[in-house]
């Protein structure tokens, strides 16, 4: 899954107006953030196997740190924990962080081949494989972003024109590369597959301008 993650952190926006889309962007796609650089460090393992789903060819053989619901839920507390004590974040604000980070496993878990794992060391692995299908595929994260974007759109208003023309620039950035990584030729590696994915960094710095250049529609009490 793709843009159905940045499609969750826009909607978030709603429920918690205080908190930079770059930090909703960071928390919804902190498993992708961390994956790449993991792999570059040798930890985790990814094989390219063109054909392995109609979407990506990636292989995911092992990704306990980054993609495992235990380690997410642990990721989820530190990351939380520490947010919430650099901004004196409510627990509101708080919980919303958390459920962003750990809904990265539920919408791969939809997404991907049967290679999800629970816990750092079990054998079992869980996915529902919607990537065998690009219009399946398409058609959920296609709506999510929608929704997502519409959420956010309507949740904050332009403080000045960078905070339309970047809003929607990052918009159309996102379909863009969403629809290469289906049309695209595979990876030559899966450590090419790796440097690409580093380039997510950007998005998140992206969500960080944008966001400094829009004001929430509603007034915000804390
Ligand atoms: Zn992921």
């Amino acid at each position: 899954m793709f843009i159905g993650h940045f499609a969750v952190a826009f909607a978030a926006k709603r429920a918690a107006p205080t908190v930079s889309l770059g930090t909703l962007f960071l928390a919804a796609q902190l498993a992708d953030l961390m994956w790449p650089v993991l792999v570059l460090l040798d930890i985790e393992k990814v094989e390219v196997k063109p054909g392995i789903t109609a979407l990506t060819p990636l292989d995911f053989t092992h990704y306990p740190y980054s993609h495992s619901l235990l380690a997410l839920i642990g990721w989820a507390l530190v990351f939380t924990i520490a947010y919430a004590f650099a901004r004196r974040a409510r627990m509101g604000v708080a919980i919303t962080i958390a459920a962003v980070i750990l809904s990265h496993w539920f919408l791969d878990l939809l997404t991907h081949r049967a290679d999800m794992p629970l816990t750092l060391g079990g054998t079992h692995r869980f996915g529902f494989g919607l990537w065998n299908s690009v219009l399946g595929t398409v058609l959920v994260e296609g709506t999510l972003f929608a929704a997502g974007v519409i959420l956010y759109a309507r949740a904050t208003r332009p403080a000045d024109p960078i905070g339309s023309r970047a809003f929607w620039g990052l918009v159309v950035f996102l379909l863009v590369v969403y629809v290469a990584s289906i049309f695209g030729p595979p990876p030559s590696s899966g450590v090419t597959a790796a440097w690409a994915a580093m380039a997510m960094w950007i998005i998140v710095a992206w969500g960080y301008w944008v966001d400094a250049h829009r004001r929430p529609s509603r007034r915000v009490w804390d």
